[in-house]
């Protein structure tokens, strides 16, 4: 079939047809294996905390709404202790704020020194606080349809939107503007096409499948929430592909020797692809944004309302939507953190806790699970939804 979408991918260094073949060739299969390794399915979490925003509405009780925590035997033992060689906030040097700090394409190569305790100023998880935290097997809740839907849903994409990340006009010039809502609504498209590629057709008989209309009325109606997928997909790529020398010199361990040995080969052949770094080896160029005086002013201002993002996720009234919203949520902020610290920062070098590490991959084995869903099933959707 005829590409639907041709040239580049908008304030990216890729083309489609280079992203969908990249994906399905190699990307996608490598993540796939990479998401089912024990270090990458156990995420962290906090499922369990008040709004901040508005009084709860409380949990929905549908039985796809609900989460299976893990039992403490099987989370990874090296999760459980801090490790000796942690790095908490007192490891780090307090560093003046520099107006005319740019971004770059670097990042410390000194690299890893063990993870971070440190938490994400992006996001508004207090990580640090094990105390309510649960350990979830992300590949036993996978994301899809769950039935959350009404009020509830509505009020939170709403605060999200309108509150937190306004759409600009097509003629807006500045990239750095238009950035976070590109983001939030490709990770939105995701979403919504997960629930439709994995969607209860009928409940009588318990029969899941694929809901083509869904996608179709939720997405692929809409070619601009096919370009923010397709862009959030390249910007996350590219903050995997800058942490390169930390993530290949972090520690997988899971005290599963053989399988914590797969994780590390599976990580440098992602990293060190020769087809990537041929046909993509910039997938988006961070180093251009952030030049102007109003540089610093206006990426605080995207920290708070990204910030203000990730506190919405304790509002989500149901625990698997609350769980992949926080994940994802974590994984953007922490792809924001890689490529949005200013090179003055170098000093302190790249820290990122494990929690933020299994988020970004997770986040980008989603995304490319979007994309290969839309390519296979987009010509389907055509069919379905001809005339419509
Ligand atoms: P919604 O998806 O709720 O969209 C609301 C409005 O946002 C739309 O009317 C449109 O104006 C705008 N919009 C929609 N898509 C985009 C886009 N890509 N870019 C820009 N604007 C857009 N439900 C599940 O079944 N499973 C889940 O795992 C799940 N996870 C969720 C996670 C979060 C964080 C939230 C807030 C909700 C989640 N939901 C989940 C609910 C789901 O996203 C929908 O809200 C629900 O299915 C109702 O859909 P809707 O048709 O009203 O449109």
């Amino acid at each position: 079939c005829a590409q639907k979408y041709s040239g580049l991918v908008e304030d990216c260094c890729c083309d489609y047809e280079t992203v969908d073949h990249l994906n399905l060739e190699v990307l996608h299969p490598l993540l796939q294996e990479l998401v089912k390794t024990p270090f990458f399915r156990y995420f962290k979490v906090k499922l369990w905390c008040d709004c901040p925003f508005w009084p709860d509405d409380g949990m929905c009780s549908l039985r796809d709404c609900s989460v299976c925590e893990c039992p403490q035997n099987e989370v990874p033992e090296p999760f459980k202790k801090q490790s000796s060689n942690t790095l908490s906030s007192d490891d780090l040097l307090c560093q003046d704020g520099n107006p005319q700090a740019v971004v770059d394409r670097t990042i410390d190569t000194k690299a890893f020194r063990g993870w971070a305790e440190v938490d994400n100023p992006w996001t508004y998880d207090n990580e640090t606080d094990d105390g309510d935290m649960t350990y979830v097997d992300l590949q036993v809740n996978p994301e899809r349809y769950t039935g959350y839907t009404g009020p509830s849903a509505r009020r939170i994409w709403e605060a999200i939107y309108q509150e937190n990340c306004p759409k600009y006009p097509d003629e807006e010039a500045c990239p750095e503007k238009k950035i976070l809502y590109k983001l939030i609504s490709g990770v939105h498209s995701s979403v919504s096409i997960h629930i439709a590629a994995d969607y209860l057709l009928d409940d009588a008989t318990n029969l899941w499948g694929p809901n083509l209309t869904l996608m179709y009325n939720r997405v692929l109606k809409y070619p601009e929430r096919v370009k923010n997928l397709y862009f959030t997909f390249l910007f996350v790529l590219r903050a995997v592909i800058k942490a390169k020398d930390y993530l290949e010199q972090a520690d997988y361990n899971t005290g599963k020797p053989e399988e914590d040995i797969k994780t590390n080969s599976l990580i440098k052949q992602l990293l060190n692809n020769p087809r990537l770094q041929a046909a993509c080896p910039l997938p988006f160029d961070e180093a251009k944004l952030w030049k102007s005086q109003s540089g610093p002013q206006l990426k605080d201002q995207i920290r708070k309302q990204f910030r203000n993002i990730s506190a919405l996720m304790d509002c989500v009234g149901c625990e698997k939507c609350r769980l992949w919203g926080k994940l994802q949520i974590l994984g953007l902020g922490t792809a924001l953190k890689i490529l949005f610290s200013d090179n003055d920062s170098h000093d302190i070098g790249l820290t990122l806790q494990r929690n933020e590490v299994i988020a970004l991959i997770n986040l980008l084995n989603r995304l490319s699970e979007s994309i290969k869903f839309i390519h296979e099933m987009g010509p389907a959707v055509e069919a379905v939804t001809h005339g419509q």
